[in-house]
């Protein structure tokens, strides 16, 4: 424990009156991109989420602002929730962030509350650094300017909101919670790329993946629906969203994942290429003409299922491949080809699986990914109950057959509980 994270431990706020305290237990999540505020607040009295929202194109004429207040205890949506939309002129961060202020003010949850005892931050990364959550004073908040260069597109969007969420409420405790962090315990010599130390020294170049909020937050809640002690399962993690990443996690520990010095290392994505031969770079900037920030461009967005076939959006190949469509189906099947590679390292990684767990956006919802990224895996002991796998469902739940050895789970994510849970730990220790 450093002195700056015991900084601010205190959730009994005094109210204005100086009557009786009042247990603060709110936290506020914000992910702030460069041109989008996602939010929810949650009560981590009862781990309820109270208000959940997005501010989107700031900046421009057309800003959106959408708010929803959630009731009930579990927080579901639509039990008896208010959903507010807001349209018109957002300048800037600091406008968007007021305009949430206003709609939680609305709803009897300002931020001026007294019970609101974290703001928690999602902030893209943390280089080695950071491998905890960490409570933001100046000197945090430099040294995560400071990894701009490692993330040019998120963390100068993330510090902003740290900064203007600052200027809200100066005296709540901000904790700035790290898409690296859990990956940190990768061993040297996985998160080392194979070049010039010294050059991958200087360059602070090397494996760091990302999305480890999710990686963490499901490859617990696999534990817990095997009924055991996170100590004891080793677990394969495959976050299929937009962005995709798999990671090995043995013991609750990750060991290994698939993203690196940037998110475009690994899978197959939305957009982006996944693994390639770096000497791809080198023909495209020598035979192609193409300049560095082209080739970027190229394989973080014109790339992955979109360049494949021209759709990223997984329903759309998949109704394209159904129809017959061959680029549709090409994508498809590069894309389970790469998930199945994947399955089969980390299976070797950790020696021992305990559970293949399908998460985020395309692992949750499409059944047919994960038929066919499972499809013939009997050998590593994975077989699916396709009845159990094509239901559709919100809950965490096991989709392997009876007989498997390895069990087969979907897991819904969710990263802002997991910030939430993080940060109101930390303030609260
Ligand atoms: P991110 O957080 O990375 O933006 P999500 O985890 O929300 O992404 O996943 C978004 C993706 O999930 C969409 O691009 C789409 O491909 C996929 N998806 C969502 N619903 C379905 C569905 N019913 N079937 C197949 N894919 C789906």
């Amino acid at each position: 424990m450093t002195a700056r994270m015991t900084a601010r431990t205190t959730v009994t706020t005094p109210t204005r009156e100086g009557s009786a305290p009042v247990t603060a237990s709110r936290v506020l999540v914000l992910n702030s991109g460069s041109s989008s505020v996602k939010y929810q607040l949650l009560d981590m009295a009862d781990r309820s989420r109270l208000a959940v929202g997005l501010v989107e194109r700031i900046g421009e004429e057309t800003s959106r602002l959408v708010h929803e207040r959630l009731v009930g205890a579990d927080g579901a949506a639509g039990a008896g929730g208010d959903k507010r939309e807001r349209l018109g002129p957002i300048a800037d961060h600091e406008a968007a962030l007021g305009a949430v202020a206003q709609e939680l003010a609305a709803d009897g949850m300002g931020l001026d509350s007294p019970e609101l005892a974290a703001v928690g931050h999602r902030v893209v990364h943390g280089g080695t650094r950071f491998t905890q959550p960490t409570v933001v004073d100046d000197e945090v908040l430099a040294e995560i300017r400071s990894l701009v260069p490692l993330a040019p597109l998120h963390n100068p969007a993330n510090v902003t909101g740290i900064e203007v969420a600052r200027r809200l409420r100066a005296d709540v405790p901000q904790v700035a919670v790290f898409d690296t962090a859990f990956h940190s315990t990768m061993p040297e010599y996985v998160a080392r790329y194979a070049i010039d130390a010294a050059t991958a020294d200087k360059y602070s170049i090397r494996r760091y993946g990302f999305h480890g909020t999710s990686h963490a937050y499901v490859s617990r809640a696999t534990a817990a629906l095997l009924g055991k002690p996170v100590e004891d399962v080793n677990v394969i993690v495959l976050h299929l969203g937009n962005g995709a990443s798999a990671s090995a996690v043995r013991g609750g520990v990750c060991v290994e994942t698939s993203m690196g010095l940037t998110p475009l290392e690994g899978l197959v994505m939305g957009t982006r290429s996944g693994d390639l031969d770096p000497a791809v770079v080198f023909h495209l900037a020598r035979v192609g003409g193409l300049s560095v920030d082209e080739i970027d461009s190229l394989l973080n967005k014109k790339s992955g299922l979109l360049g494949m076939c021209g759709d990223n959006d997984m329903r759309e190949v998949l109704r394209r491949a159904g129809e017959g469509d061959e680029a549709a189906a090409t994508a498809f099947a590069s894309y389970v080809h790469r998930l199945k590679k994947y399955i089969g390292a980390y299976s070797a990684v950790l020696g021992r699986v305990d559970a293949v767990t399908f998460t985020a956006g395309v692992g949750e919802n499409a059944h047919q990914v994960r038929e066919a990224a499972v499809d013939g895996l009997a050998e590593l002991g994975l077989a699916l109950d396709l009845e159990a796998n094509a239901v559709r469902s919100p809950e965490p739940r096991l989709v392997s057959a009876e007989y498997a050895r390895v069990a087969v789970a979907v897991v819904p994510t969710d990263e802002e509980l997991e910030i939430a849970t993080q940060a109101y730990a930390l303030v609260t220790q």
